[in-house]
């Protein structure tokens, strides 16, 4: 027999779909969203429908986008012979806040991880090797994370890419190993840019 009441047992589940939510928070964000104003709760359910209405992804690079096309592959004045490599939007924002990079970006939407069952062909990799034959591109920086997964990343990508005469770099060490970009600091997350080197593979 069924704990709960049916809708709140289907909120359970939903919630404990959620990344990094496990049973007992999904219980716990059930329980709250039960207590509070039906104008709170429904506010959180809108906004979640208004994202999905409204956001979706860059047509170029994958980065969340209001319209066809972002506003960095829409600004004239980036620098398109370069492209950032990045695993999702999160990390694309924290190499922008460094002031350090004028060129594109690409995002994989994920990282190379045979636990979770996540290989080359569920990433954005084709297209990024579409954009490689079509748009001029002389350099690109493997900014992947710096731990197993995007390690894992960046040197499948680099032998993908060493072939195609570009320069393929690697963001310097010298972030926390293990780590994610998005909790780098800016300071060192543009020093690890600036500090990039090439890539053998
Ligand atoms: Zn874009």
């Amino acid at each position: 027999m069924a704990v709960y009441a049916a809708p709140v047992q289907d909120l359970i589940d939903e919630l404990g779909r959620l990344p990094g939510v496990g049973p007992k928070s999904a219980q716990r964000i059930a329980f709250y969203l039960l207590k509070v104003s039906k104008e709170d709760a429904l506010r959180l359910a809108r906004s979640i429908a208004e994202v999905k209405d409204k956001v979706r992804f860059c047509a170029q690079c994958f980065n969340v986008s209001e319209g066809d096309r972002c506003g960095i592959c829409a600004d004239p004045r980036r620098d398109t012979t370069i492209v950032c490599v990045v695993e999702e939007p999160r990390d694309l924002v924290a190499v922008e806040k460094t002031g350090e990079f004028k060129g594109m970006y690409h995002v994989l939407q994920g990282a190379i991880s045979p636990i979770e069952g996540v290989g080359p062909e569920q990433l954005r990799i084709r297209e990024l090797l579409e954009r490689i034959g079509t748009e001029g591109i002389e350099e690109v920086i493997l900014c992947t994370n710096p731990n197993l997964e995007g390690e894992a990343t960046a040197l499948y990508l680099a032998r993908l890419l060493k072939p195609l005469g570009l320069k393929v770099t690697r963001i310097a060490s010298g972030l926390p190993v293990g780590g994610d970009l998005e909790y780098a600091d800016e300071l060192t997350l543009g020093r690890a840019l600036e500090g990039r080197r090439d890539l053998d593979a």
